[in-house]
């Protein structure tokens, strides 16, 4: 049985486009070269991934509709499409209206998978036992909290060296970078990175150096002690500060997403030399104006070099973000204890921590980072297995779906 149905089927435009009328009354407009190059017959349809089965170059690119039957009482159609003659266009009818492209079922696309904004003074801070990690039922609501709330804490882990990398290959397939496999967070004095200093950082997310930042950070507490002060935990949703500015100043909110920045980890002194380099907006947009994707790490943000025009405007711009994030409204705050792993999601939250002084105690967080595409993959497909099947959400890859 099929869920909608044809009742309708008319030639429009010059022929060109079928406008389909469904049983529930929506209606639907397909280009005739759009339904060739989908065709559901069993010549054209794929079956395994790789195959690409109708040859477009050899298709006419003047296709017109000189017939077209409803079957199977609506489930099916088929239509004629001139100047073809030895092909038969066939398009299920569940399937086409899955696939249709009207402005209302692209914004029903795109809006089920946007990320919902939480107020830090509305909200309680996400947290999420160890031992969820044993069950698929507990492993789906952790990642599910990650993609909704932005992070989560994983409170009793393990406090044994190299936790985070083991409990990581459990979420999804690490990944290395100019980081390496794990990486400890202590203030060993460095005369090379700011994190590995006492001293307060600024909010940021990791790796914007590379074209495509690690999508989750974790973060491991190995040691906390109680006497260590500060070290808090800050983090912003930047897509949430985003919308706020393109709110508020529309026009800041096109420079941003216009005018590039570079970010850079240039550096053949340390241990390990890197050049890595990549120049783009703080704010990605794509096709349908949607924000897909951040940058904003003033610490490796390189010197500004862009048309004359665009440097007062960029300036004004980026102060403009910079207080909302900097506004303690948009900030969420909380200490980690001994124990505890943060998950972080680095493409949506920017974050930052608190100068500290050890009192004699001790402050040692390790971390690893996890590929975000295949942790949302294991999101959608646990969801599947367990009932509970969701929509795969945006996750700040520079793609809307
Ligand atoms: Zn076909
Ligand atoms: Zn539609």
């Amino acid at each position: 049985m099929s869920k909608f149905k044809v009742v309708e089927v008319r030639p429009s435009g010059g022929k060109n486009i079928a406008e389909v009328f469904w049983e529930d009354g929506h209606v639907s407009r397909f280009h005739t070269i759009w339904l060739r190059c989908n065709c559901r017959c069993s010549v054209c349809c794929r079956t395994i991934v790789g195959q690409a089965l109708v040859e477009r170059s050899k298709l006419s690119c003047q296709l017109l509709v000189s017939e077209a039957t409803i079957h199977d009482e609506g489930a099916k159609i088929n239509f004629k499409l001139a100047p073809e003659t030895n092909h038969v266009t066939v398009m299920t009818s569940d399937w086409l209206r899955s696939a249709c492209y009207c402005d209302a079922c692209i914004s029903e696309m795109l809006d089920e998978r946007e990320m919902k904004f939480h107020l830090p003074s509305e909200s309680q801070l996400p947290v999420a036992e160890f031992e969820q990690l044993d069950t698929d039922k507990g492993m789906f609501e952790l990642i599910g909290t990650v993609f909704d709330r932005g992070f989560v804490v994983v409170e009793n882990v393990p406090r044994e060296d190299g936790s985070v990398v083991k409990t990581g290959k459990r979420m999804a397939p690490l990944i290395g970078g100019v980081c390496g496999e794990k990486f400890d967070v202590v203030d060993v004095q460095s005369t090379e990175h700011a994190a590995y200093t006492s001293s307060g950082l600024p909010f940021h997310a990791d790796q914007c150096i590379y074209e495509a930042p690690e999508g989750i950070l974790l973060l491991h507490a190995l040691r906390f002690d109680d006497v260590v002060e500060g070290g808090n935990s800050l983090l912003v949703d930047m897509f949430h500060v985003i919308d706020i500015l393109r709110k508020q100043s529309p026009d800041d909110f096109r420079v941003l997403s216009r005018v590039p920045i570079a970010y850079a980890t240039i550096d053949y002194n340390r241990r390990d030399p890197a050049h890595v380099i990549h120049r783009k907006p703080i704010i990605l947009l794509d096709y349908d104006d949607k924000v897909v994707g951040y940058s904003w790490n003033p610490g490796t943000e390189q010197t500004l070099r862009v048309h004359e025009d665009d440097v007062e405007p960029f300036y004004r711009a980026y102060v403009k973000l910079q207080k909302l994030i900097d506004d303690p409204k948009n900030q969420f705050k909380f200490r980690l204890r001994s124990g505890d792993m943060l998950v972080l999601h680095n493409r949506r939250m920017a974050h930052s921590r608190d100068a500290y002084k050890t009192n004699g105690g001790h402050r040692r967080l390790q971390g690893t980072y996890v590929n975000i595409e295949d942790l949302r993959s294991k999101y959608v497909v646990l969801g599947r297995k367990l009932n509970r099947p969701v929509v795969a959400p945006k996750i700040g890859n520079c793609s809307s779906i």
